[in-house]
Order: structure tokens, then sequence, then C-alpha cells
């Protein structure tokens, strides 16, 4: 079953870094930059330390990944050394799956999502599985968000979805709307659409989007309506909320229990992909059970670790950078 990845020699999990400019309220407020990238591959991040006799120091720690993205890159840049390698191998029938990991306002929605001017990854690829397309074949996507380890669908008015596995060990998320889009714009509509029921919903219970993790599964499927290849990217929800769980509020800690344990059983998840022999704990959360058939068989993960530059965030920053460490 692994056919489609030593086909192409390419590593089956990619882990990368990226770090995002200093806004301008950052540098009119003294904020300082603390985060280093040392050529393709290196993070350095300086962390303030004030000592007992107040003179100050800083105590340095340096990481290795995949792939080092510094402030100046695009997502243009991003997507080239990401989620482009992998679109050849979704045409070919293979599973992909990327991940925009880090604490919120260090990047996520702006790598995954883009803005007016910055197409963002989802964009990017729909952009060339559209052009690679071959005749009779289609596009379909799917949008939803998972919320206190519940799903609900972003194309269908927030509808509650359910996961389930099939006999064969096969999960689908059954009721989800699916629709099909024959162009980029198309693509872009659905997903638009999508978001306006994130941020607003219609219920008025919606999370704000910093505490959900949001789904977006691009199938291609042939003229028999059989799925050939798929695509995921998920914006997670900012994980310094899985320090929530200790939040003097009790739906506040609710949230924050599920976010922490949906990135945790993620990180196993991941590390289990190249151990082939262990056991992936996929059902530990509603995240990684949706995401079976990212973590078996012919499959292919990216994850991107999106940290902000300033000093005012070196600690969750180290926390991205050491939870990033892990997963590889
Ligand atoms: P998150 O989704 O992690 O909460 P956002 O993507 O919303 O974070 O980013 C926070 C802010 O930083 C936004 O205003 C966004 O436009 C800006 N930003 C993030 N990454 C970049 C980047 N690489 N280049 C320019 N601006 C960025």
């Amino acid at each position: 079953p692994t056919n489609a990845a030593s086909l192409d020699g390419m590593d089956r999990i990619k882990v990368c870094v990226r770090t995002r400019p200093m806004m301008q309220w950052e540098r009119e407020t003294g904020t300082k930059d603390i985060v280093e990238i040392h050529g393709r591959d290196g993070v350095v991040i300086m962390e303030p330390k004030v000592a007992l006799d107040t003179s100050h120091y800083t105590q340095q720690h340096t990481f290795r990944f995949d792939e080092a993205f510094h402030e100046e890159l695009s997502n243009e840049d991003v997507y080239r050394k990401t989620i482009e390698p992998l679109v050849e191998f979704v045409m070919k029938g293979g599973k992909a799956t990327c991940f925009a990991y880090g604490q919120t306002g260090a990047g996520k929605s702006y790598t995954m999502m883009g803005t007016d001017n910055a197409p963002g990854l989802y964009m990017l690829g729909a952009r060339d599985i559209v052009n690679m397309l071959q005749p009779g074949h289609k596009i379909w996507i799917s949008y939803f968000e998972i919320y206190c380890g519940q799903l609900f669908d972003l194309l269908n008015k927030r509808k509650r979805l359910h996961v389930r596995e099939n006999q064969f060990g096969k999960v689908c998320v059954t009721g989800r709307m699916e629709t099909e889009v024959k162009d980029l714009r198309g693509v872009m509509k659905v997903v638009e659409n999508g978001n306006r029921l994130r941020s607003t919903g219609v219920t008025g219970v919606n999370a704000d989007s910093s505490r959900s993790h949001a789904v977006i599964q691009m199938d291609v499927r042939d003229n028999q309506e059989e799925q050939l290849g798929r695509i995921s990217f998920i914006d997670l929800a900012g994980s310094e909320r899985a320090a929530d769980v200790m939040d003097t509020d009790k739906q506040t800690r609710h949230e924050g229990a599920e976010i922490n344990t949906s990135l945790l059983a993620l990180k196993e998840c991941i590390r289990s992909i190249d151990q082939e022999k262990s056991h992936t704990p996929f059902r530990q959360s509603k995240l990684t059970h949706v995401l079976k058939e990212s973590f078996t068989g012919d499959s292919k993960t990216c994850m991107i670790a999106n940290i902000s530059p300033t000093n005012l965030s070196s600690e969750h920053t180290l926390n991205t950078l050491r939870y990033a460490d892990r997963v590889k």
C-alpha cells in the first residue's frame, strides 16, 4: 500500500516552521524580534530572561526542521516547498494532508486561507489541481469544523455531522454536504461561504475560530464518481488554547481540554506514521479519527508550525517549536 510513497522517494512527513513579519504596532511599541531563521532549515529563538540581579540575559534555543521559512517568504514560496510536491501525488491517487499549527496570531490562517492579495495554500493547491485535472475527472469539496469534539458542516448551516467507521476500517463523515467545483473561482466561493458560517454561525453558540479546527477536503473523482486522490487542509485551533484547561470558566476549560487532547493525539498519530508497526492512536480525538487515512497506508503529511517573531510570544513560540520538533 505504500506504493506511491516509494514511487517518488518523497518523505511521508514533512515538518516546517514559518515565522511571520513583525506588525507595525509591534515595532512601534518596542517589541523585540527574537526569532532568527538560519539557512534553509534552522530556527534560533532568543528567550528573554530577567536574572535575580535584574540584569537581562538571553537563553538561546536552536531547532532544525525540514524547512524553515523566514518572514519575507510569500505563500507562493511556502507552497512550492510544501504542497506543490504533494499535488502530483494526489493526482496519482494519493492522500495528502497539510496542517497549520501554532498560537493564535502566528499566521495559520494567513498561510492556509490567505488574504485578497496573498492566496492561501488551499487556493494555490486548487489552482494546480484544476490545471492538472484529466478530462472527465472532477473536484469535490467539503468543509467542516471540529469544535469541542463535535463536527459541524460549514457548507450546510453548521449541521452536526458524525464520523462512522465501516467494517473495513474506512472512516467517513456521514451527511456532509459536498460541492462539485469546476474552476478556481468555484473553490474560492465555496470556502468563502464556509468561512462566513464559521465566524458568524447560525445558532449563536459557535466558537471563535481560534477554538475550532477547520478542515477543507478536496477529492479528485473519476467519471464514475470513484474517489481517486484527496488533499486535506487543516487550520488547527490556536495551540495556546490547550492551556485553557486551567481556566476558571467551565466552558472555556472544556474547550481547552478538547483542544489539548486533539493536539496531543495529532502529535502521536503523525509520529506513528514512520513507525509502521506501532499502533496509531487515531481514536483518541475526533480530529485524528476523521483524518485516519492521513496516518495510515498511502498518505503524505505536511505540518507547518507558524510562529510569531516577538518576545511577547516567546513562551508559546518555544512550545510550538518543541511540539513540531517532537512530531518528527
Ligand atoms: P492565526 O490564524 O494563527 O490566528 P493570522 O493568520 O490571523 O493568525 O495572522 C495574524 C496577523 O498576522 C494577520 O493580520 C495576518 O494578516 C498577519 N500575517 C500572518 N502571517 C503573515 C505573513 N507571512 N505575512 C504578512 N502578514 C502576515
